[in-house]
C-alpha cells in the first residue's frame, strides 16, 4: 500500500516537473505582422519598446515579421496595430505547447542515440555546448593530419571558446583561400549548430567534394556565444530565448552584450545603447571576451581570409553589409555570388520554406551595426555574409522561428552546405585573381 503511494506520488512529481518546463511562457502569442511603408515600420519599433517586446524577425518586401507577445501584453498589442492599421494575425496562440514539443522530441532523440565520436554525429538532435566541446577534441586526435583544435580564449564565464583548423597542408599553403565559419553568436539560434557541424562533417569524415577538403584552409566555430548558448538549456527552458553573451558588467538587472552588435564597425549606430535591450551594444568596440575571439582570429588570417560566413536563424535571407545601407566596393559581385548560394540552397530546399531572398541587411530589414560580418569586410575580406536559416516548420503552415524540428536538422546542414560551396568556389577563383595565381 506504502510503496504503492510512493509510486503514486513520485509519478505526480514527475508530472510535475514535465509540465514545470517554459511556464513563463504559458499563454504568450507568435504574431506575424507586415508593414505597407516606412510610418508603420517606425510605429512597430516604438510598440516594441515601448512593450518590451521581442521581435522575432523583422518584416522585409513582401516579408511579414514575427513578435512574440506575453499573454499580459496581447490585449495593448493587438489594440495598437488595429488602431495605426497594420495587419496582422496570430501564428501560434500558446508557444508554450511548441516549446513543449521540441523538448519532447530532442530528448527522445538523444536517448535513442550513442554519443559523440570520431565517426561523426547524427544529425537529429541539438548537441549541448559540453557535447560540441568533447567532439572538436576528439575530431582533431582522430584525425591528426586535417584537424586542429584551438582554444581561442575564454568566455565571460570562463568556458574555453575552441574552434577547428581544418587543412590539408597545415595552414601553410599560401595559394591557398582561408574560409571562416562560424555559428551560434546568437544563443537561441540552435539549428545553426547544424550548418558548422555539418560542414565539419563533409571536410573530414565523409568527404564528398575533395576540392572543398583541398583547395581551401577552414576555420569553424560552432559555438561563438558558449555562455548564452549553455543557459539557452537552463532552468525549466525560462530562458529557451536568450540571444545575448552573460556579461555581468553593466549591473545584475539585466545582463549581456548582443555580441553581433559589439565589433569594431559603424559601431553604436544600429544597435541600442539600453542593457536590457536584446540588442545592447556594450561598453564600447569588443568589451566582450567573445568578440576580442573572433577579433583575433581575424586578424590572425586576415591576408587569407577569402569568404567569412556567420550563420543565423531565422528567414531565409543571405545578407551583406554594411549595415548602414552603405555598400562594400564590390557590391555588384558580392550581390551575385549571394545569389549563387541561394539558389544553390533553394534547389534542394523543403517546398514549405520560402526562396532565399538576398541583399544588403539595411536596405532588406534594418539598420544593424557593429556586426560580425560587416567587420570583416571592414578589415578587407572580400566577401562576407550573414545567413538568416530558414524558420522551422513541424508541420507545413507553421513558422516556428527558434524552434528545433529534429526532422529538419540534416536538411539545414545539408542545404546550407548547398550555399557555402558555391560561395568558396567563387572565392577560391576570386582568390586565385587577386593574389596573381591564375
Ligand atoms: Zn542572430
Amino acid at each position: 500500500m506504502r510503496a504503492t503511494m510512493h509510486r503514486a506520488l513520485v509519478f505526480v512529481l514527475l508530472l510535475g516537473v514535465a509540465y514545470a518546463k517554459f511556464e513563463n511562457y504559458e499563454g504568450t502569442s507568435v504574431y506575424e505582422f507586415s508593414v505597407k511603408n516606412g510610418a508603420e515600420a517606425k510605429l512597430m519599433q516604438q510598440l516594441e519598446k515601448e512593450l518590451d517586446l521581442d521581435i522575432w524577425a523583422h518584416p522585409g518586401p513582401s516579408r511579414p515579421g514575427t513578435v512574440l507577445v506575453p499573454k499580459q501584453l496581447k490585449g495593448e498589442f493587438e489594440y495598437k496595430l488595429k488602431f495605426a492599421g497594420i495587419q496582422h494575425k496570430v501564428q501560434v496562440d500558446n508557444i508554450k505547447e511548441y516549446m513543449e514539443l521540441e523538448d519532447k522530441l530532442l530528448t527522445s532523440a538523444k536517448s535513442q542515440r550513442a554519443n559523440v565520436t570520431a565517426a561523426g554525429l547524427s544529425f537529429d538532435r541539438v548537441y549541448t555546448w559540453e557535447d560540441i566541446d568533447q567532439y572538436l577534441e576528439v575530431l582533431a586526435e582522430a584525425y591528426p593530419d586535417t584537424v586542429t583544435v584551438v582554444n581561442g580564449g575564454s568566455s565571460v564565464e570562463r568556458r574555453p571558446m575552441k574552434y577547428l583548423k581544418i587543412s590539408t597542408t597545415n595552414f601553410q599553403d599560401k595559394s591557398k583561400p582561408v574560409i571562416y565559419m562560424q555559428s551560434l553568436l546568437h544563443a537561441r539560434e540552435w539549428i545553426t549548430q547544424a550548418a558548422s557541424l555539418y560542414a565539419i562533417h563533409r571536410l573530414v569524415i565523409d568527404v564528398t567534394e575533395r576540392d572543398m577538403r583541398n583547395d581551401f584552409d577552414w576555420i569553424i566555430v560552432p559555438v561563438a556565444n558558449p555562455d548564452g548558448f549553455v543557459h539557452t538549456h537552463g532552468i525549466s527552458g525560462t530562458f529557451r530565448y536568450w540571444r545575448k553573451n552573460r556579461s555581468t558588467d553593466y549591473g545584475l538587472l539585466c545582463m549581456g552584450v548582443d555580441l553581433n552588435r559589439n565589433f569594431d564597425v559603424i559601431f553604436g549606430t544600429g544597435s541600442s545603447d539600453n542593457v536590457c535591450s536584446d540588442t545592447f551594444h556594450g561598453a564600447g568596440p569588443f568589451s566582450e571576451p567573445e568578440t576580442q575571439v573572433i577579433r583575433d582570429i581575424i586578424a590572425e588570417h586576415k591576408d587569407r581570409m577569402e569568404l567569412f560566413l556567420d550563420i543565423h536563424s531565422f528567414g531565409s535571407w543571405i545578407l551583406y553589409g554594411y549595415g548602414n545601407g552603405t555598400l562594400p566596393a564590390n557590391a555588384l559581385y558580392t550581390h551575385l555570388i549571394g545569389v549563387q548560394m541561394a539558389q544553390a540552397i533553394d534547389a534542394v530546399k523543403k517546398s514549405y520554406n520560402p526562396d532565399y531572398v538576398v541583399g544588403n541587411t539595411a536596405l532588406m530589414l534594418y539598420e544593424a551595426s557593429g556586426s560580425a560580418a560587416d567587420y570583416a569586410i571592414s578589415v578587407g575580406v572580400p566577401f562576407s555574409y550573414t545567413y538568416e536559416l530558414p524558420g522551422l516548420r513541424f508541420d507545413p503552415g507553421t513558422l516556428f522561428g527558434f524552434l528545433v524540428d529534429p526532422a529538419f536538422i540534416e536538411q539545414a546542414g545539408f542545404e546550407t552546405w548547398e550555399g557555402i560551396k558555391v560561395g568558396a568556389r567563387y572565392a577560391r577563383n576570386s582568390y586565385r585573381a587577386r593574389k596573381g595565381l591564375l
